[in-house]
């Protein structure tokens, strides 16, 4: 683990193998971190935010930090890209996307870093009023195993931007990319205790970043349920609190579409990264008057995606990233198998990956369990609609609002429709890409809070208001 500038293991000398999802082995031993160790990493942070060597670091000076991590992430592109196949599984084309994407995502917030500024107010009476923004202070910061570097860098990049400092802790099943990165960054010019990575599991490690006082703010990507405890343990402390939580994610694809483009994204939307995407479009709503056609179609280019080891770049989806995860989309898939028609895929085999076919289920009906439930697997449900005010009601009726697509050729009733859709993330003829620049959130159990473009920094700042009196003869108040 990385802690106040030193690399060190659990003093408990606990540690968990860390396997690669492909073939089973394990590919490396990490530290597992108990709350003494979370406890040292939260106070190095904290020193490091109190004392004055950060502090007197200026926004250039952050700019150049994030500017150089950016360098390094791309100066060893093809080691993280290596590593995030191995340890989580996912294709090549779809790691070499996400390490990508990162550097931009440091990029990004790099050029930010010197942008944040205050204004000033007109108010009545003599004051000159002015408001700044300040960093919060110390970060706690909380990451799933489906994008594992692209979430240090969403997490990473704003805060440091910021002027806050960190602990990060990558999920307990894909901490290797985290932990390369800690490598990198120990080699530039940052000062100790500003970014600190631990690894462990959400219990104990997890638990005791987000349950220490010290910390100022807590950040999150991961499940719902995980989402509403943290939620709950930063309120008996107010503590701020961002979640970005699950989705069960509906794209809608009416009859004057152009089919071509709706299969390609509609199946891109499904099965990009095994399905194990907050995002997925795990719901497809079709017209009825091209539902037959839609679904031939959908099921004849699914039998293209090739399954197997994602560091083989011949395989198009990757296998799913544990055994307990496995075993779960395998109960859905049972489950499917019960309440509709199971109309492609649906076979897995374990034996020497986690693997688990593109499974596509039709006659599905809102009501079922397969069309409501967060699977994070590649299974998708086809369902059907009549009318546009069908497929809003279809698409809303969820507990989540996360991501959404339409497939249309009509420009007015992209604007019918988008703003009666409950949900953060809209794409119309197309599907997941995802920009730096662009807010990243959800409205209802998809979470609290935006991350990413102008709107992910200001979760990291404290706003202050500044009143100076500009009349300085004494008022003899009392
Ligand atoms: P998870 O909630 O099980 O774990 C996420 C992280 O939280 C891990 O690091 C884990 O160790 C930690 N954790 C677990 N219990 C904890 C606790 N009690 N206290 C503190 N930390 C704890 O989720 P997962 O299975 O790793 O990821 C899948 C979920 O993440 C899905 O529901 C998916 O939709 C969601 N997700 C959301 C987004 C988004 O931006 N909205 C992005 C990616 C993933």
């Amino acid at each position: 683990m990385y802690i106040n500038g030193a690399f060190v293991d659990s003093v408990s000398k606990k540690t968990r193998n860390i396997l690669n999802p492909a073939t089973k082995e394990v590919i490396a031993t990490v530290p597992e971190a108990q709350i003494e160790d979370v406890n040292a990493a939260v106070d190095a942070a904290r020193a490091a935010f109190d004392g004055e060597e950060w502090k007197s670091k200026t926004a250039q000076d952050r700019q150049k930090i994030l500017f150089s991590i950016a360098g390094k992430i791309r100066e060893n592109f093809e080691a993280f890209v290596k590593l995030e196949v191995e340890n989580n599984g996912k294709p090549i084309r779809e790691a070499e996307f996400d390490i990508d994407d990162a550097a931009s995502c440091f990029e990004f917030y790099a050029g930010l870093a010197t942008k944040i500024h205050g204004e000033t107010m007109s108010v009545p009476g003599n004051s000159f009023s002015y408001v700044t923004r300040e960093a919060i202070g110390v970060c706690a910061q909380i990451i799933p195993w489906n994008f594992p570097f692209l979430m240090c860098a969403w997490k990473l990049g704003p805060a440091i931007a910021a002027g806050n400092t960190v602990v990060l802790k990558p999920s307990e099943v894909t901490p290797l990319t985290a932990l390369f990165l800690a490598q990198l960054i120990d080699e530039l010019d940052i000062p100790k205790g500003v970014i600190n990575i631990v690894t462990g599991d959400g219990p104990i490690a997890g638990n005791a970043l987000i349950s220490n006082t010290k910390i100022d703010k807590i950040a999150f990507t991961g499940g719902t349920s995980t989402g509403k405890y943290i939620g709950k343990i930063a309120a008996e402390n107010l503590k701020k609190a961002t979640l970005e939580l699950g989705g069960k994610n509906p794209v809608v694809i009416f009859d004057d579409c152009k089919m071509d483009l709706a299969i390609d994204w509609g199946l891109f939307a499904a099965f990009a990264n095994s399905g194990q995407v907050c995002t997925a479009g795990s719901r497809i709503l079709i017209q009825d008057t091209i539902y037959d056609e839609f679904v031939k179609q959908f099921v004849a280019r699914a039998k293209n995606i090739k399954v197997g080891d994602g560091s083989d770049a011949e395989n198009t989806m990757g296998p799913i990233v544990s055994q307990a995860h496995f075993d779960k989309i395998k109960a859905y898939i049972e489950v499917g198998k019960s309440e509709a028609t199971l109309a492609f895929g649906g076979n897995s085999d374990d034996s020497k990956g986690f693997f688990i076919e593109p499974t596509i289920f039709t006659n599905v009906t809102p009501n079922m369990r397969i069309a409501r439930e967060e699977i994070f697997g590649p299974v998708v449900a086809l369902l059907k609609f009549s009318t546009e005010e069908e497929a809003i009601a279809m698409a809303n009726d969820t507990e989540y609002g996360l991501g959404y697509g339409l497939f249309t050729q009509d420009v007015t009733r992209v604007h019918r429709v988008m703003p009666k859709i409950r949900a953060g993330i809209g794409w119309v003829n197309f599907y997941h890409p995802t920009f730096n620049e662009m807010p990243w959130g959800g409205y209802k159990q998809s979470g609290t809070g935006r991350e990413l473009g102008l709107y992910g920094i200001e979760n990291y700042l404290e706003v202050k208001q500044v009143n100076i009196n500009l009349d300085t003869d004494p008022v003899g108040w009392y």
